[in-house]
């Protein structure tokens, strides 16, 4: 029996989260875990009931600007504001959880995950913010990314891939 191993599990449930998105440029899924329970999930996309970039366009599209700037023109809120968001309205704490996400966190993102309380945080696709990395390694957080196939037979997320666990820690 091939069974996924916890990060390779919640990755997967990620990715399909990110489906839910509706940015113009990138699909992103966040997923918070703690003990290996979901405490929340979150897509980027505009707030609850607004009109979302897919329907009447996004002006960081329009305007061609590059990956990583003037995020605060654009309609929608990212993957892991969502996730930290979702647990906030139902009341959920987020402290010392582990953050699933498709993307590599931004400086933005980083900032709240990092008072948020969250501990560790596993992703797939890189996204260089400098200062993200930066902030995340001052506060402790553990950034590891997700290689597929590698966490295979690892059993808890936490153990193989901690602070000192040397496995996909950039
Ligand atoms: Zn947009
Ligand atoms: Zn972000």
């Amino acid at each position: 029996m091939n069974r996924p191993a916890w990060d390779e599990y919640f990755m997967e449930l990620a990715e399909v989260v990110s489906k839910r998105s509706t940015c113009l440029r990138r699909s992103v899924g966040a997923i918070l875990v703690r003990d290996k329970l979901i405490l929340a999930t979150g897509y980027n996309g505009a707030p609850t009931g607004l009109k979302h970039c897919s329907e009447i366009g996004c002006l960081r599209e329009e305007q061609r600007v590059p990956s990583g700037e003037r995020h605060e023109i654009c309609r929608a809120l990212h993957a892991e504001q969502n996730v930290l968001v979702q647990a906030a309205r139902h009341g959920i704490s987020t402290k010392d959880a582990t953050l699933y996400c498709t993307t590599e966190p931004c400086v933005l993102c980083a900032k709240m995950l990092i008072n948020a309380g969250i501990r560790r945080i596993v992703f797939k696709e890189e996204y260089p913010d400098d200062l993200a990395r930066q902030m995340l390694g001052e506060a402790d957080v553990a950034r590891v990314r997700f290689m597929p196939g590698e966490a295979r037979g690892m059993d808890a997320p936490g153990e193989a891939c901690g602070k000192d666990g040397s496995d996909g820690t950039l």
